[in-house]
């Protein structure tokens, strides 16, 4: 299968090498990046999407997504198909399958979760909206890139599936930092706190497999110095896309609204910048609570 991959940086850099890997022959662009190995650059996106099976993109957001799509649906052949992995706003995934529709392209939008290491090890679960038609297409290069593919509906819907999961994850993260805050000014000891939480209800995945608290539970960022992992800056990205999804079909989101304000405060005006989003944990323990 010849493949188009624009968009090769942390994410799409490994991506593309473990499609190259698997013997895929794959040309990239990137306005930065350099080559992944196994990988052949071209000089523009139009240049890697031509002749391609299919084009996948790994781009930092809707609009950039919008742009590349407007340069690389033209040259594309009929019944080709457009694969963007990136996680972006629901109207753009929507806005670049009509267009793409238009010319006889399949899309899908399949943004992914499992991150850096996911990308690496070539085990990222991704959430596709799409038609069956077209993921049938794609699957054998997700299955490639991925461990697990869940197909979440139409157009539009992989990303609404991301955001949603991810309001969770940012709101849960908050509150189980803000309980092991509370509960050291109490004087309760974090690994007991952690032993009755994480096998009672408060259990989630970010206290049984993401615990914030260094030294207890699995090996997580909090031990490692809080280096990501998932960064604040991430977090605050699909915190702001999920608002700004909720916005456009009048749901409320009081929690999902929330994590973003906390978000917002750790990484534009405290140290949150380039760590993980569980050191909001030593955030909420240095404060008191007339700075929440
Ligand atoms: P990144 O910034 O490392 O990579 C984005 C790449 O796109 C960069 O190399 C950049 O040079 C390139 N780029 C920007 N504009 C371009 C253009 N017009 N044409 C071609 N290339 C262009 O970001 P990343 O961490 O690889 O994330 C990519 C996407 O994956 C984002 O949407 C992000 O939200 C999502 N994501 C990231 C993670 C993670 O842990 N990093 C996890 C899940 C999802």
């Amino acid at each position: 299968m010849k493949i188009g991959f624009i968009g090769l940086g942390n994410m799409g850099g490994p991506m593309a090498r473990n499609l190259a890997q698997a013997g895929m022959s794959v040309t990239g662009y990137d306005t930065a990046a350099s080559a992944p190995d196994g990988v052949s650059m071209a000089a523009t996106a139009a240049e890697a999407a031509k002749g391609a099976d299919v084009v996948i993109t790994m781009l930092p957001n809707g609009a950039i997504l919008r742009a590349v799509a407007n340069e690389v649906i033209p040259v594309m052949s009929p019944g080709a198909i457009l694969l963007d992995c990136s996680t972006v706003d629901v109207d753009s995934a929507r806005a670049v399958a009509d267009q793409a529709a238009a010319s006889d392209i399949g899309a899908l939008d399949a943004p992914v979760s499992g991150g850096i290491g996911g990308a690496d090890a070539g085990t990222l679960t991704f959430m596709v909206g799409g038609s069956a038609e077209a993921l049938a297409k794609g699957a054998p290069l997700l299955d490639i890139m991925g461990g697990r593919t869940v197909h979440c509906g139409p157009s539009g819907n992989g990303q609404a599936a991301k955001i949603c999961n991810n309001m969770i994850l940012g709101a849960t993260m908050v509150v189980t930092c803000e309980a092991f805050a509370l509960a050291d000014k109490l004087g309760l000891d974090r690994q007991a706190m952690y032993d009755v939480a994480s096998t009672s209800s408060g259990q989630s995945w970010s206290l049984t497999t993401y615990c914030p608290a260094p030294g207890v539970g699995p090996v997580s960022p909090a031990d490692n110095d809080y280096r990501p992992g998932f960064a604040s800056e991430l977090m605050l990205k699909d915190l702001g896309l999920a608002q700004q999804a909720a916005e456009s079909v009048d749901a409320p989101t009081p929690m999902g609204a929330e994590a973003l304000r906390q978000y917002t405060a750790f990484t534009r005006d405290e140290d949150g910048e380039g760590r993980d989003f569980s050191a909001m944990l030593p955030r909420f323990a240095a404060r008191s609570r007339s700075q929440s």
